[in-house]
């Protein structure tokens, strides 16, 4: 099944309002119309970002899709500091980022927070962008693939396959985030495709068919090619990278 890359820039916790609308601004004048046939491009602003960027993409009709890196695990009510689902929907957001490997560490988030985050996103329409990985001790002890299934399953309980379809999934080995050590394009197909076997195995081949995979780590223009050129990589997700608006739109120009 012809799955459409994805390219998405996750912004981290970088850039004020101002700042953000001239990026995506930048991105829009850089990406000519011909590629988004060929390519999704999204960004990941900050919360406080999400509605600028939202303006300037609905105002401009730009084919450029936004989402958030977060989600809280309910709908509404006394949850201090978090952002719900339906706030990120009424923002536009097609896409949130859940179970990045930053949130994992610096906020303790356990597999079953995450599987409550993706549920949420689910519910009110909006892709989750689940990211999983290893650790470089993980990796060393060969324990990659099966820590990375492990996270899926967990990640993923109780969903329905019709569910787990809406998912895009990013192997994001811990090692490779923001170090500029990229994983070979062999590493990054080992587990791409491990995990696209372990949604087969669970949900089924035309489900497995269809959900996009993403390797996310130190992705750069030079880099992009070679990893996007295997068989169960479907597009990237980018961090550092995604906020260079020139080596963002050449690095979504080569997907
Ligand atoms: C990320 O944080 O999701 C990421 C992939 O970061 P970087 O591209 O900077 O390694």
């Amino acid at each position: 099944m012809a799955r459409t890359p994805l390219i998405a820039g996750n912004w981290k916790m970088n850039l004020n309002h101002l700042e953000a609308i001239a990026l995506v601004q930048k991105i829009a004048f850089s990406l000519p119309e011909k590629y988004y046939a060929k390519v999704e491009v999204a960004v990941l602003p900050p919360f406080t970002a999400i509605r600028a960027v939202q303006n300037v993409i609905e105002g401009d009709k730009l084919q450029i899709k936004h989402g958030a890196q977060d989600v809280a695990p309910h709908d509404s009510g006394a949850y201090t500091g978090d952002i719900s689902g339906p706030m990120l929907a009424k923002l536009g957001c097609q896409y949130v980022v859940v179970g990045h490997s930053e949130r994992r560490e610096y906020h303790e988030e356990s597999d079953e927070l995450i599987n409550k985050k993706v549920k949420q996103a689910i519910k009110h329409g909006i892709t989750p962008i689940l990211c999983v990985g290893e650790k470089l001790d993980v990796r060393e002890a060969a324990g990659h693939v099966a820590h990375c299934n492990d996270q899926l399953v967990a990640d993923l309980k109780g969903l329905k396959a019709e569910q787990v379809a809406k998912v895009v999934i990013a192997y994001e080995p811990v090692w490779a985030i923001g170090t500029g050590k990229v994983a070979t394009p062999a590493d990054a197909q080992e587990v791409c495709g491990a995990l696209r076997k372990q949604l087969e195995e669970k949900y089924g081949a035309e489900v497995a068919g269809s959900v996009r995979v993403l390797y996310g780590g130190s992705v750069k223009s030079g880099n992009i090619s070679d990893l996007i050129a295997q068989p169960d990589v479907d597009g990237a997700l980018v961090g550092g990278a995604s906020l260079d608006g020139e080596e963002f739109t050449k690095l979504s120009a080569m997907a």
